[in-house]
């Protein structure tokens, strides 16, 4: 059933618009690049919610914004507490940057411990309404455990393709939750392929990223709860990882979404930031190249979350950045590393690196000038530190910082920490 505030599907490539029962998941006319985005009739939206309505919401979920997403008045969501994640005021982070504000959202806080909830959640809800039997992703692990845990929650078998480089914590969440899990020898571009060419094969209801069009639909809730948890008064600018483009693009769409309805008068500007490895975006950006005929890269680095050779909703992705004066940046995998300490000890959020390479982009953003003193600006940390045990020690261990080992007694204690120094 579609639901009766969903207006159309629009293609991204060359706007032809559909119903929602009348494509499979992009349009036919542009393939795998046509990927569609869901168009709302925001007055009947509007006579449903707002935001006094949301104040008085008892639902803490992504689910209290159930009317703005593409879900029909008998679709089930699944149980699990997705969405309503903290948005932290981190002062300390704010003045040593000369900022006005620092805000961190932790993402690490949703049931398997990234974004990927908000997207995955909505997956099964749309599988369930089709009365799909198996649903299925490829990912560079986030995704997975999402669709993974989401399905789980829901008893809804599941194929999970990833590369078999996605770091352990990840697999064991595939594992645990009983998903087929297929580690394939490859790149996540890889996976990607032979996960769309197995959907379509066997008829599995196909969650991808940069693919399916009610995923940026989950993931704007992300941008909603930022804007409701700062009373509708938007910060200056929102810094964000990019690998495939679409958190970024779902984050726009929230914008987007909050603008047409009026719940807000103006737009933060959104800026993506990318590993200096995996810097597609980045270099169209800086060069005005057309991501429809810019070919892939060679992606490497250490946020594995962010390695895309060529991010799938780059249409999205660029549109984020170019419509709210944003702007991309790269930071080294060292500046990424650098930011996993830096982010735990100047808020108490522990990312996984490609949570952590968002409060780098903050830290380049304000060397370049394209954050200035004074302003608000909101971090957010797409995926918790325990994702990624390894990159997190290698992270300390470049900072210098060390544990003390001794034995048990308050003598080797004392001995053992500098005189003067007792923490
Ligand atoms: C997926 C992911 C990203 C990047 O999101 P895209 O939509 O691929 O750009 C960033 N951080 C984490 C932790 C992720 O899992
Ligand atoms: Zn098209």
């Amino acid at each position: 059933m579609t639901p009766d505030h969903v207006v159309h599907l629009a293609c991204v490539v060359c706007g032809t618009t559909y119903r929602p029962d009348e494509v499979g998941y992009v349009c036919p006319d542009h393939g795998n690049e046509g990927i569609l985005d869901v168009r709302y009739d925001y007055e009947r939206i509007g006579a449903r919610l707002s935001p006094d309505r949301l104040r008085a919401s008892a639902d803490p979920t992504m689910w209290r914004y159930r009317p703005l997403l593409p879900v029909a008045a008998g679709d089930e969501v699944p149980p699990l507490t997705v969405g309503g994640t903290p948005t932290y005021d981190a002062p300390r982070l704010a003045s040593a940057l000369g900022l006005g504000r620092v805000w961190v959202k932790d993402e690490g806080r949703q049931p398997t411990a990234s974004l990927k909830d908000r997207a995955s959640a909505m997956a099964v809800v749309k599988a369930r309404s089709v009365g799909a039997r198996v649903v299925t992703t490829a990912s560079t692990g986030n995704a997975a455990a999402a669709l993974s845990g989401l399905s789980a929650s829901v008893g809804l078998r599941n194929v999970i393709f990833v590369p078999a480089s996605a770091p352990e914590a990840k697999i064991a969440q595939l594992l645990a939750y009983g998903s087929v899990v297929v580690l394939v020898d490859g790149t996540y571009g890889d996976a990607f392929e032979l996960c769309m060419e197995a959907a379509a094969h066997y008829g599995w209801y196909n969650r991808n990223t940069g693919y399916n069009p009610y995923m940026t639909e989950g993931k704007k809730t992300a941008m909603l709860e930022i804007l409701e948890q700062l009373g509708w008064e938007p910060p200056d600018a929102v810094l964000v990882s990019v690998g495939d483009g679409s958190i970024i693009g779902g984050l726009h769409k929230g914008l987007k979404d909050a603008l047409a309805l009026g719940w807000i008068e103006r737009t933060p500007r959104i800026l993506g930031v990318q590993a200096a490895g995996s810097d597609y975006l980045v270099q169209a950006y800086e060069n005005g190249e057309d991501v429809l005929t810019k070919p892939p890269i060679v992606a490497d680095t250490v946020a594995d979350s962010i390695s895309a050779d060529l991010p799938r909703d780059r249409i999205k992705a660029m549109a984020a950045v170019t419509e709210t004066g944003g702007a991309y940046l790269r930071v080294t995998d060292d500046e990424i590393l650098a930011a996993i300490p830096a982010l735990a000890r100047g808020s108490g959020v522990f990312a996984e690196p490609a949570g952590a390479a968002a409060h780098a982009g903050l830290v380049a953003a304000v060397d370049r000038g394209l954050v200035t003193a004074g302003e608000r600006v909101v971090v957010l940390s797409t995926g918790s530190g325990l994702k990624d045990v390894a990159a997190a020690m290698r992270a300390v261990a470049a900072g210098g910082t060390e544990p003390i080992r001794i034995a048990p007694s308050l003598d080797a204690l004392t001995n053992a920490l500098d005189p003067g120094e007792e923490p």
